[in-house]
């Protein structure tokens, strides 16, 4: 049997699967077909319907084509692909719908026409198995999944006793990737507390945790095959983990060569609760992690109506205690440029009981941390996505998004002036030099560049830099959420993709 895996990527509350991130279900995928699977993406499948399979130079008027930039090694013989296989799989699914620098995840709208035709067994999967929403603020996407042979549940979620072959097996795949991958890495799934309203993860997922061992040989495969970035992503709390502290320091011996080494979300209840162990897991964090590493707190709200009504896991004074205990371990600068290890806050819009006071509270909140000093490294803003079987789905739905929709922006605003624009001037001020900035695309004649990492800073550089190189960047002004820097230092050439030419326009 022939298998190709496309992957349209996934974003979820817990774990990304969007470029420069390699998400685990197209690896799993991969590891139960037996590990020898085509791996093609969207871009593969749009350069082709677009292009005919032919990557052009960007010219100096456009912007890069995000749409088309994450190719694989096979890019070039989709058609004879697509030809020979008997069973396409297609993993897909935005929860969680942000912004990115250099993708566009596919959708189903988007995909099906694509594939509809193909003569071969087709099969989805997926975070999309319960929907997907591309853009916050709206219900899932509706789309007729009659093309499809099987909408498959069971390779969504596999049983970890199977994962861990599946992974070391699906690890083969990253060799169809020429550029350079943040490895996601799953640790645990499900919520040992969280009945939050808007959430699908305690739906997808009952509580359980992968064996510490299973873990390390995953990332020890990776780091065979020669990745070298990071993210202990995939899970809901990195605190929740039995064995947090003790894996960062296998990982640290094992593979000391890592270059980047971050973790994901966290809940602040574990962070106040470590207190118990004199805060083992957090000094774990900061010593064996690499620098720019954040714990992105789901908070929501800082309104406690919002907190009580949509039964969220964080009080505000917790979030406060939380943020301030990782300011006092994590704040000093590593040696990338950025702070050790800070939190990151995470607020959503449209839940049940949302009101202006709201918004006050959230200000409140957010100007105590700032004026006490403290350090968040960002805060999250999105309107939420409804999801069929939540909480939120069942009562209230979208009556609080459609009654304060017309705040939205002026609250965003607000937080973005006055918290964000201060706070990022704190957490990076200008003179940092920032280390290994990785040149991603160009808009017009500014080229935008990013660390490889967890939520990583976007620096934009006057004029065109040579794409897919590293440089050092002292950054030299600020705008709300991204920074503006200068060339120190330029790297070696590190990725050179020999799969596909560039072929220059006429300006
Ligand atoms: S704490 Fe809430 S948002 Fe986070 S995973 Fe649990 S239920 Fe979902």
């Amino acid at each position: 049997m022939k298998y190709t895996i496309l992957d349209c990527y996934t974003d979820e509350p817990a774990g990304l699967g969007v470029p420069p991130y390699l998400g685990t279900y197209p690896r799993y995928v991969a590891g139960y077909l037996g590990g020898d699977s085509a791996y093609v993406t969207i871009d593969d499948l749009r350069l082709w319907k677009k292009n005919n399979g032919i990557v052009h130079e960007t010219r100096k008027s456009q912007k890069t084509d995000i749409t088309t930039y994450n190719l694989t090694n096979n890019c070039k013989n989709i058609p004879q692909i697509l030809s020979e296989t008997e069973t396409l799989i297609v993993v897909l699914g935005v929860h969680v719908p942000g912004k990115y620098l250099s993708a566009v995840p596919g959708t189903l709208n988007e995909v099906i026409p694509m594939i509809k035709d193909l003569k071969c067994k087709k099969i989805l999967t997926g975070p999309a198995v319960f929907g997907t929403q591309l853009f916050g603020g709206r219900f899932f996407e509706k789309a007729d999944l009659g093309i499809f042979d099987k909408i498959d549940y069971s390779m969504f979620n596999f049983l970890y006793k199977d994962v861990k072959e599946y992974s070391l097996k699906g690890a083969s795949i990253l060799k169809q990737i020429p550029d350079i991958r943040m490895i996601e890495i799953e640790t645990g799934h499900g919520c040992d507390i969280g009945k939050c309203s808007f959430c699908t993860e305690p739906l997808k997922n009952r509580v359980e945790f992968r064996e510490k061992e299973d873990v390390l040989n995953e990332i020890k495969e990776f780091y065979n095959l020669g990745a070298r970035y990071f993210r202990l992503g995939k899970q809901t709390c990195f605190y929740t983990l039995p064995y947090a502290a003790e894996l960062l320091e296998e990982i640290n011996f094992h593979c000391p060569d890592i270059k980047v080494l971050h973790i994901d979300n966290v809940n602040p209840v574990k962070v106040v609760l470590d207190k118990k162990n004199d805060f083992a897991i957090t000094k774990a964090i900061v010593k064996y992690c690499t620098s720019g590493n954040i714990a992105a707190f789901g908070v929501e709200s800082f309104d406690l109506d919002v907190v009580k009504a949509n039964t969220l896991n964080t009080p505000p004074s917790i979030a406060y205690e939380a943020i301030k205990i990782l300011n006092e371990y994590g704040s000093e600068r590593g040696s990338d440029g950025m702070p050790k290890f800070l939190p990151g806050v995470n607020i959503i819009f449209g839940l049940r009981e949302e009101s202006r006071k709201t918004h006050l509270e959230n200000m409140k909140w957010l100007s105590r941390i700032y004026d006490e000093g403290l350090m968040l490294r960002r805060i999250n803003i999105r309107q939420v996505a409804i999801f069929e079987g939540t909480s939120l789905f069942d009562e209230g739905k979208d009556k609080f998004l459609r009654k304060n929709k017309k705040y939205y922006w002026k609250w965003r605003n607000e937080i973005r002036q006055k918290i964000d624009w201060p706070m990022l001037q704190r957490v990076i001020p200008s003179g940092t030099v920032l280390t290994n900035c990785f040149a991603e695309i160009y808009d017009g004649n500014t080229t935008f560049c990013r660390q490889f990492g967890t939520y990583p800073i976007i620096v934009g550089v006057k004029g065109r830099l040579e794409l897919k190189k590293f440089y050092d960047l002292e950054i030299i002004g600020h705008m709300l959420r991204s920074i503006t820097g200068k060339v120190v230092v330029k790297r070696e050439l590190v990725v050179d993709n020999p799969n596909y030419k560039i072929i220059p326009q006429n300006p």
